[in-house]
């Protein structure tokens, strides 16, 4: 029993001993004049990679990133639940959630049909009409969703040009990867793309069995959404019926006409190749503007 004593108090001190060379190797390291050469001669894609980290924030709270919402949940910020039941506090049953608006309480049966089916049922249980002002709202969506998404990705990109760059030694990144970043200047961001998730739950009335059936609006889910609601909507002979759907494949085909380079500025992919590139209506949709080839150019983020 000594022994075994002796070892832990050994070990415990071998851990504590590593720790604190640890410590004294990084504060050397990021004093030594190798990483503060580094530091400089990157301080510009550094600071660019800052001002996109602030960007990102402006998309998030100039974006839209809601939609539809359940009719079970719709008053129920009215009231409030309480389960009374004598017997709530020693079960861990399953409690239906009527608070939040993207969760639709319904029978096992359409949780079931949700699933096969997923896109029909979103529609048909959130309120996504198959009308005009709907598709509109599901493009404006796609389109803050894809230029988050593009934003956040470009700049996971940038920090990993920084660290090839900089190209610190590996136990900076196993153990220190953010004090790296904090010490290279670089701003990381805390910004996740809020997706928009839809559930259709079924809770039995004793809460014994609960079921759901989750669908998220991604790139991929909300391109579908758009071509399932044009679809369904009967074209007239209207301007409206007219126009191009916003998708992930319009907004490529644009950037590919415009040859990935900046219609204001003329700065190219080619000449950047960190270049974060958008597609913007010429007209905007709020004045009016059609999502029409015509419409809509490639812009740099700067310029946009
Ligand atoms: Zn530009």
């Amino acid at each position: 029993m000594e022994g075994f004593a002796t070892l832990v108090v050994v070990s415990i001190v071998t851990v504590g001993v590593a720790c604190a060379i640890l410590y004294i190797l990084k504060v050397r390291y990021f004093a030594s004049d190798e990483f503060l050469a580094h530091k400089n001669a990157i301080a510009s894609f550094v600071a660019e990679h800052n001002a996109i980290a602030g960007y990102v924030a402006e998309i998030r709270s100039r974006g839209t990133f809601d939609l539809g919402a359940s009719a079970t949940g719709g008053q129920a910020h009215l009231a409030s639940f309480q389960n009374t039941s004598h017997w709530n506090y020693r079960r861990d049953r399953n409690v239906a959630n009527y608070q939040a608006p993207n969760v639709h309480n319904c029978s096992l049966q359409v949780v079931r049909n949700a699933s096969a089916d997923p896109i029909k049922y979103v529609m048909k249980y959130f309120g996504i009409k198959a009308d005009e002002a709907h598709l509109v709202n599901v493009e404006d969506l796609g389109e803050s969703i894809a230029g988050l998404e593009e934003a956040i990705s470009n700049l996971q990109e940038r920090e990993a040009s920084i660290t090839v760059a900089v190209n610190p030694p590996a136990f900076i990144l196993k153990f220190f990867a953010k004090d790296f970043m904090k010490q290279v200047g670089v701003e990381l961001s805390p910004i996740t793309v809020p997706y928009p998730v839809y559930i259709f739950e079924y809770v039995s009335a004793g809460g014994n069995s609960s079921q759901r059936t989750t669908f998220t609006l991604n790139s991929p889910t909300i391109d579908a959404l758009v071509e399932t609601l044009s679809l369904k909507i009967r074209w007239k002979k209207s301007a409206a019926g007219q126009r191009a759907l916003m998708t992930t494949r319009l907004r490529n085909l644009i950037k590919e006409r415009d040859n990935h380079t900046c219609r204001y500025c003329k700065i190219s992919l080619a000449a950047e190749p960190h270049l974060l590139l958008e597609v913007d209506h010429i007209i905007p949709v709020s004045r009016g503007g059609m999502s029409t080839e015509d419409n809509l150019q490639t812009l740099c983020w700067r310029c946009n």
